[in-house]
C-alpha cells in the first residue's frame, strides 16, 4: 500500500505539472485523486500553483473536505468541488477544476461545448452548464461552501464535464491519466471550436460519432501514449517532480 500511495502522489504531481504545461491550469485550478483503497478519502495539493506541485504537497482529505490530519498549511478554498463530487459519484477517481483560457469564451457566452474533432469527444455528450448565481445569488464566484459544491456535483450528474458560467470547468475521470487526457483534449477542442466559429459554420461530430469517439478516452493505448509524451515534455523542460525516494 505504501508503494501504491507513493505512486499515486507521484502521478498526481505529474498530472498537476502536465496540465500547467499544456495551458489548462495556471496559478489557479487543481487536480485531485480519490484514495486508491479508501473511497472516503481523497488527495489534493496544498494551496500551490500546479506547475510547482511535488508529491509531498498532497493533503489527505475526508469527503467533507476536511484534512485527515489537522494542519496550518494554506489549502485551496475550492476543495469542496472535489469532495462533493467524490461523494456523489462513486465511479469518479479523479477531478480537475480549471479556468482554461480556451473554455472562457464558452462559459462567458453560455455557448454549448460541441466536439469538433474526434478527440474533442472526450468531453462527453452535451456537457451541462452550472450557474452559481441561479441558486446562490451574488457570490465572489468561488465554490467554497459544501452546498455550492453539492449543487455543482448534482448538475454534473452522470456527465464527465460541467461548464461553470463566468468561471471555468470541472472535469472528472475514472483515473488520473484519464482526467488529464480529458482536460487537455477538451481544451484543444474548445480552441478549435471557437476558431472554427470565427472562420465559418461549425460542423460538429454527429451524436453517433461522438459516442464512438468518446471511447478513445478509455481502454485504448492513447492514454499511455499521451502520458509518456507529456512526461517527456516535462523532462525536456526540466519540470519533472522530485524523484521518488
Ligand atoms: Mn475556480
Amino acid at each position: 500500500m505504501a508503494d501504491a500511495l507513493a505512486d499515486l502522489r507521484y502521478d498526481l504531481a505529474l498530472a498537476n505539472r502536465m496540465l500547467a504545461d499544456k495551458g489548462v491550469l495556471d496559478a489557479f485550478g487543481h487536480v485531485s485523486a480519490r484514495h486508491p483503497s479508501d473511497p472516503q478519502r481523497y488527495f489534493l495539493s496544498r494551496s500551490r500553483a500546479p506547475e510547482l506541485v511535488e508529491p509531498e504537497d498532497f493533503i489527505e482529505y475526508t469527503l467533507d473536505s476536511t484534512p485527515v490530519q489537522a494542519t496550518d498549511i494554506p489549502q485551496y478554498s475550492e476543495r469542496v468541488i472535489h469532495g462533493e463530487i467524490y461523494k456523489a459519484r462513486p465511479d469518479v477517481m479523479a477531478v480537475c477544476h480549471h479556468h482554461s483560457p480556451a473554455f472562457m469564451p464558452l462559459v462567458i457566452t453560455g455557448i454549448d461545448y460541441v466536439p469538433v474533432f474526434h478527440l474533442g469527444a472526450v468531453g462527453g455528450v452535451h456537457p451541462p452548464f452550472w450557474d452559481q448565481r441561479a441558486e446562490f445569488g451574488d457570490t465572489n464566484l468561488l465554490v467554497v461552501k459544501p452546498e455550492e459544491g453539492a449543487s455543482l456535483a448534482k448538475r454534473l450528474g452522470q456527465h464527465w464535464m460541467v461548464l461553470m458560467n463566468r468561471h471555468g470547468v470541472t472535469a472528472v475521470g475514472t483515473g488520473v491519466r484519464e482526467v488529464v487526457f480529458r482536460c487537455v483534449f477538451s481544451h484543444l477542442n474548445a480552441q478549435y471550436q471557437i476558431a472554427a466559429a470565427a472562420a465559418g459554420a461549425v460542423g460538429p461530430l454527429s451524436a453517433g460519432e461522438a459516442k464512438l469517439a468518446f471511447n478513445l478516452a478509455t481502454g485504448t493505448t492513447g492514454l499511455s501514449r499521451s502520458w509518456e509524451l507529456w512526461t517527456r515534455h516535462l523532462d525536456k523542460a526540466g519540470s519533472l517532480p522530485k524523484p521518488r525516494g
